[in-house]
């Protein structure tokens, strides 16, 4: 692998200019996680917000409780400045075709939180169009929280259109109102967040490591080993693992962790990462690229989710869970009884 590193393009906070959206309005349309996050945060930097939702929707109320002017997708996106589109990503396509297209103008911009629909071909934009991704690293109840603390998520941008400087500018002034610049922005493409997003869920997050720790922990209770015991060792403290990834790398991880962790991981990686296991991210990734899992995934949609459901199910009566949710409660309980009234520990 090149050692060599292209130049970080990235964005600061001071990279926006907030006046680009002063007196415009920007529809939400979607008031679910990512919805009223963007709505809240846009409305308390001073932008006007218009909260756009299908007839009978049951966010409908909600929204107007948070003091939202709620109108229909196609009235709401009629003469907004910035259309953004926080519904599901699998009915961008509809949604868009029926609701947006035909009441978009020559100076409004499209908006997206995540690159599926644009990289998959669900929403097929005509080329004058500006379109904007503004991809906030989290859910919207982290966007919010951060926001309220003064700060933000970590966002990725990407433009398309006919002049990319100007559509950038607006996408990072919409970014910084909705709190995914004050964590730092990263430039990047619809496709690329795309993709990546994909890959890293299915191999690492929500597939791979999940996978790693449910394998581990049935080998040791195969063997005897304690439910508890295991569900500790090979899950619980997971976490710890990856809070200290995250603040100081794989590199300083392994400072930080006993001598005989730091030899027995390194001499563990690569017969768990097999080159079988290389090929397959591979395969995977060809996957992702061409197509192929955005059509499973929407075709599945179609079907209802008859597959997603029963697999969920066969999660939740895995023994596993169960082991989880009594060491769980067990753990809560004991820091509830370990802690005085006031919050401190207990000698
Ligand atoms: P959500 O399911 O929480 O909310 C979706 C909203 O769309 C709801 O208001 C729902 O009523 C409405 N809706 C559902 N079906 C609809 C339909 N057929 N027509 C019109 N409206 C419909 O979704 P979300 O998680 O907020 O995701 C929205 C977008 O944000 C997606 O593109 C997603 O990829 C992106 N995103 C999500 C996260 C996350 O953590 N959830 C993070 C970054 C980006
Ligand atoms: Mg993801």
């Amino acid at each position: 692998m090149s050692t060599a590193l292209p130049p970080l393009r990235h964005f600061e906070l001071d990279d926006a200019d907030p006046t680009l959206l002063a007196g415009r309005r920007v529809a939400i349309l979607g008031y679910g996680n990512q919805g009223r996050a963007h709505a809240l945060n846009l409305r308390d930097s001073g932008v006007e917000v218009v909260v756009g939702l299908r007839e009978g929707s049951r966010r409908r109320e909600q929204a107007a409780r948070d003091g939202f002017v709620v109108k229909g997708l196609a009235e709401a996106a009629t003469g907004a400045f910035i259309v953004m589109v926080l519904v599901p990503d699998e009915v961008h396509g509809e949604v868009y075709r029926e609701q947006i297209e035909p009441v978009m103008s020559g100076d409004s911009h499209l908006a997206f939180a995540h690159g599926f629909s644009m990289a998959f071909g669900l929403v097929t934009p005509p080329p004058q169009q500006s379109t904007l991704l503004v991809a906030p690293k989290g859910q919207g109840d982290k966007l919010r929280e951060a926001f309220l603390a003064g700060g933000g998520l970590p966002g990725l941008i990407g433009v398309q259109g006919p002049d990319p400087g100007e559509s950038l500018k607006v996408a990072l002034a919409y970014a910084r109102a909705c709190g995914a610049l004050a964590g730092g922005g990263l430039l990047s493409s619809f496709r690329e967040e795309a993709v990546t997003d994909l890959f890293g869920e299915q191999v690492v997050l929500c597939g791979g490591m999940v996978e790693l720790i449910t394998a581990a922990w049935e080998t040791l209770v195969g063997r005897g080993y304690s439910p508890e015991g295991a569900y500790f060792e090979c899950l619980h403290e997971v976490k710890i693992i990856a809070d200290l990834i995250h603040q100081r790398g794989v590199d300083g991880m392994r400072e930080g962790i006993s001598t005989t962790a730091a030899y027995g991981g390194l001499k563990a990686a690569p017969r768990i990462i097999t080159e079988e296991t290389r090929r397959t991210m591979e395969g995977m990734l060809d996957e992702i690229e061409s197509g192929d899992f955005a059509r499973a995934f929407l075709a599945e949609q179609e079907r209802g989710s008859p597959w997603l459901e029963s697999m969920k199910q066969n999660e939740r009566d895995h023994p596993m869970q169960k082991t989880g949710r009594r060491l769980r409660d067990f753990l809560r309980r004991c820091q509830l009884d370990g802690g005085t009234q006031d919050g401190s520990r207990r000698e």
